[in-house]
Parts: structure tokens; C-alpha cells; sequence
């Protein structure tokens, strides 16, 4: 994808998709105009990169809408000192944007070929500051534990317990809840006392999130 071509892409989704819609935070809209989205994709479906809809990546998985991505990632207000953790790998491309703003991601995957070529791909772009690993992203990744912010990109029939004692008080996370058609995106923030508040940022829908505390195979 050309330079010029992907600059006025990038630029039509941002000022006519993202911001009327909210996302008004500068740090992350120069992020999702950073990120290559077209590298995350298959390469027949480049030319619709920029398009404000999620799109097929293959083990009948998708690359969330950049909407959503923009959303998620706004409502937890990231500091360049964080330690994030993201469920549900994917392409990368949350990843990604998540390593442009924090300072450092820890990305969980349950499908070995998704995350081998996320790793692929981030790395062959540059990226040091995202670990990926293998895993039931429902028993969270106590090992780096605990996280300043913790996003999930797929869909949990409740939120996990692990995450929950995973985020760090005065933490931030972002989760789908709902079934396995329809969600609530939920923002849940653990004061220092270890109270949890939730509230809901709209409805959502994402593919299910799969293991011990999620849904069954
Ligand atoms: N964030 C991704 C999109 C994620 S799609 C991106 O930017 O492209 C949801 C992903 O969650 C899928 O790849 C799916 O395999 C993964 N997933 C589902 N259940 C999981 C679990 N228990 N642990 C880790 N990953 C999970």
C-alpha cells in the first residue's frame, strides 16, 4: 500500500469514523495512524485495511473494527510507564498499538499458529516491548503479574476471577460480557482498597473467549 494512498485512508477513517464517534484522545488516534493495519490482514483483503469493520485473519478469527480497538484502548488511558496485559493475540495489531502508548505488552494466545505469526509479524517490524505467550488467557499470566491495565479481545460469559486479582489497584480493564452473540463492553477499575466499579461503555461483539473460565470448545 502506497504512502500517499494509506495516508488519506488512515486519515478518512480517523476524522470521519473514530472522532465523530468519540475518540477524541491524540496519543491514540497518532497510534492507529502509526500502525500498519494493512500488515495485519491477508493480503487480499489489503486494500481494505483502513475500512471501520473487523476482517477474517484466518482459524476463524478476526481483527477487531478499528472503532473498537480505538475504544478499548482509550478507556484505559494508558501511561507510557505501563505494564498491559492483552487476551486474545489475534493478528497482533491490538498488540501493536498497545506497545505504541505503554511500556510494555504482555500478549496471551490460545492458537499456536495466530500467535506464531503475530510474533513474526511484530517482531519483523520492530517491535521489543510485546511478549508473546501461549496460553489460556483466562488464568490470566500471574508469572508478570500484577498489570497498571489488562484488555481482553474476546468475548467472556463473565469476567475471570485470575484477571480480576491480576490487575494492579488503581488498574484499569476493558472486557466483552454477554453471551455468545452480543456484549456489553465493560470498563472495570480496582481502587487501591481493591473494590472493583464497573461500568459499561456500549455493545459489542466479539469472537468467544475460550477456555477454563470462558466459554467451552
Ligand atoms: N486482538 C486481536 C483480535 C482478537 S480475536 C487483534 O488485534 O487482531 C480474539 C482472539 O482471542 C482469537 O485469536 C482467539 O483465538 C483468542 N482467544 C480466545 N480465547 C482465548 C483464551 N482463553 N486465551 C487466549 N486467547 C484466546
Amino acid at each position: 500500500m502506497a504512502g500517499s494512498y494509506r495516508e488519506k485512508e488512515v486519515d478518512y477513517l480517523i476524522d470521519y469514523e473514530l472522532k465523530p464517534a468519540g475518540i477524541t484522545d491524540e496519543k491514540v488516534l497518532n497510534a492507529i495512524r502509526k500502525v500498519r493495519r494493512e500488515k495485519f490482514i491477508p493480503e487480499s483483503l489489503r486494500n481494505r485495511a483502513y475500512g471501520n469493520y473487523p476482517l477474517p485473519i484466518g482459524e476463524n478469527q478476526t481483527i477487531s473494527q478499528p472503532y473498537i480497538v480505538a475504544l478499548m484502548t482509550q478507556a484505559l488511558e494508558i501511561d507510557k510507564n505501563d505494564k498491559v496485559l492483552e487476551i486474545g493475540t489475534g493478528s497482533g495489531y491490538q498488540a501493536a498499538i498497545l506497545a505504541e502508548l505503554a511500556r510494555i505488552v504482555y500478549t496471551v494466545e490460545r492458537i499456536p499458529s495466530l500467535l506464531d505469526r503475530a510474533r513474526t509479524n511484530l517482531y519483523s517490524q520492530g517491535y521489543d516491548n510485546i511478549i508473546l505467550v501461549l496460553g489460556d488467557g483466562t488464568q490470566g499470566l500471574p508469572e508478570y503479574a500484577p498489570y497498571d491495565k489488562i484488555i481482553v479481545t474476546a468475548a467472556a460469559p463473565k469476567i475471570p476471577e485470575p484477571l480480576i486479582e491480576q490487575l494492579k489497584g488503581g488498574g484499569k480493564m476493558v472486557i466483552p460480557v454477554g453471551d455468545r452473540f452480543v456484549q456489553d463492553l465493560k470498563l472495570v477499575e480496582k481502587a487501591l482498597n481493591g473494590r472493583i466499579y464497573q461500568k459499561s461503555l456500549g455493545g459489542c461483539r466479539f469472537v468467544p473467549l475460550i477456555g477454563k473460565e470462558g466459554w467451552k470448545d
